[in-house]
């Protein structure tokens, strides 16, 4: 699940980053209004978290600008205060969610995974496919009933395809949903990854796509 975070507060930015990547959410950052516009043109994040106070335009102006091309985009707007009028205007402008800061990181990491589910891509907390059952709240993997280990990323990928069973994810689609911008990675990692997690489930649990990608079969 890919975030992109807007917020010119470096130390709040940097705080959510780590904290969210623990919770494997890869999280890209920029620091104001325009930067978050023109990297929708780029690429186009699973969520958006999106403060109101940056130093260009404000966090409304944003959506505002976004909500037209970008319907579909969940939004949770963070404040500075209390404000009901902008609580009201972000909502009215199309905002998913509001979080007033301070905020307790348990209740934006709550607020997230409701959105989460609401994109459809995880109905329930647990995915179950040809006897492995994944659970994105605990992120524990068990196959037929036993658990497995599996590395973050293992895990997010794992979630990834699982989410998507039945569609094939390129190695470029995958490497955007488990890294994030400036993160160290070598040219093989999926490959690697695919590798480890076949080594834990049935081999033939992930197919490779030649030339492709990799797809997780529906149930
Ligand atoms: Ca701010």
């Amino acid at each position: 699940m890919q975030i992109l975070l807007v917020e010119d507060d470096a130390a709040i930015s940097v705080g959510l980053q780590k904290i969210l990547m623990e919770e494997n959410f890869v999280v890209n950052c920029v620091s104001s209004g325009q930067q978050a516009i023109n990297q929708l043109q780029v690429s186009v994040p699973d969520m958006m978290i999106l403060d109101i106070g940056l130093p260009d335009i404000t966090g409304i102006e944003v959506l505002k600008k976004i909500r037209p091309q970008f319907s579909e985009l969940p939004v949770l707007l963070l404040t500075a205060r209390d404000e009901t009028k902008d609580k009201v205007e972000g909502l009215n402008a199309g905002a998913d969610d509001y979080l007033t800061k301070p905020f307790d990181v348990d209740e934006l990491i709550a607020r997230l995974r409701v959105m989460e589910r609401r994109l459809g891509t995880v109905k329930s907390n647990c995915i179950n496919i040809g006897g492995i059952s994944l659970d994105t709240e605990k992120h524990q993997v068990s196959l037929d009933g036993q658990p497995v280990e599996f590395s973050r990323r293992e895990f997010m990928l794992l979630k990834a395809l699982m989410e998507r069973a039945g569609h094939v994810l390129s190695k470029d689609q995958l490497e955007q949903m488990l890294y994030g911008w400036g993160e160290e990675i070598s040219s093989n990692s999926i490959e690697v990854h695919i590798h480890n997690i076949r080594k834990k489930t049935a081999k033939s649990f992930i197919s490779t796509i030649r030339g492709i990608g990799y797809s997780v079969k529906q149930s």
